[in-house]
């Protein structure tokens, strides 16, 4: 019986372990400056109340027991203090007024958390605009996770979504990088830690990451699937390929959130940043 006794305590450490190497070590919430003032009226036009907001551009670093993951390289580093027509057209620089400071840069964050740009195993992309894009170049070594459907979206937006948020000078230096290219859902790790969501509609191909963390739990970070609050109260945003698909993405991400019982963390929600932003999750 004591024999038994210590075989079963064996085996429920080993599970326990097992349980606890199945998740992200940790998760870091930073941000390639802020876009604004603006009115929030020109990102969700059926917003009743008009107000000037600004909001950041979300990047996220992820420590992982096999690699470091970087899910979105923010705003091009060119555009960094003040010289956004550089890189970026008048009008788009006018409307969005980036507030990047080179420090801002993804290179200069990961240098501030103690990693270089080459230590990055696995970078994901949620899509192919400017403020998630940007600085894919700097990670030519990396394994680059996308949705195939969102690199024919890079490479030829439909006319109606060109001039605009997708800037081809961002990644026509990456074209022959490495690439994981999926067509849908795709477990990371292959143990349940860090599962890629296919949630399109507001480009082609965009993908949502929810991340198992150990003492956090589950969170879904959703980028611009949901960009902040006000998307779910039924105000679709300005900027989709197809309002259909992102209603069903939003859709989807809500019902995971209320049958997994997981946080939402939006992709430009400067409510959240300002409590949460700068700050690692373990
Ligand atoms: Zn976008």
């Amino acid at each position: 019986m004591k024999k038994l006794g210590i075989a079963a305590a064996l085996v429920a450490a080993m599970c326990l372990a097992g349980a606890t190497s199945a998740s992200a070590q940790k998760l870091y919430w930073t941000a390639s400056g802020q876009f604004g003032p603006f009115n929030i009226q020109g990102l969700i036009p059926t917003y009743p109340d008009a107000r000037d907001i600004k909001i950041p551009i979300n990047m996220w670093v992820l420590d992982h027991p096999k690699g470091l993951v970087v899910y979105d390289t923010g705003n091009n580093v060119a555009i960094s203090d003040g010289n956004c027509q550089s890189h970026w057209s008048e009008g788009l620089c006018g409307f969005l007024q980036p507030g990047q400071t080179r420090a801002d840069v993804i290179d200069k964050q990961l240098e501030k958390l103690g990693y270089k740009t080459s230590d990055v195993k696995v970078l994901i992309t949620s899509h192919s605009h400017l403020d998630h894009m940007g600085n894919i170049e700097m990670f030519p070594d990396a394994i680059h996770v996308v949705q195939k459907i969102e690199l024919y979206q890079a490479w030829w937006p439909e006319k109606f979504q060109r001039g605009g948020a997708h800037v081809m000078g961002d990644y026509d230096g990456a074209r022959d990088f490495n690439y994981l290219t999926l067509t849908g859902d795709y477990d990371l790790f292959g143990d349940g830690s860090v599962i890629i969501l296919s949630t399109p509609g507001h480009t082609l191909g965009h993908q949502s990451v929810k991340v198992k963390l150990p003492q956090t739990g589950t969170v879904i970070l959703t980028q611009d699937a949901i960009w902040m609050e006000e998307n779910l109260e039924g105000y679709v945003a300005g900027l989709n390929y197809s309002v259909l698909d992102y209603t069903n993405s939003v859709q989807r991400l809500k019902m995971m959130r209320d049958i997994e019982d997981v946080p939402l963390w939006f992709g430009h929600s400067i409510a959240q940043y300002s409590k949460m932003g700068e700050k690692w999750y373990k």
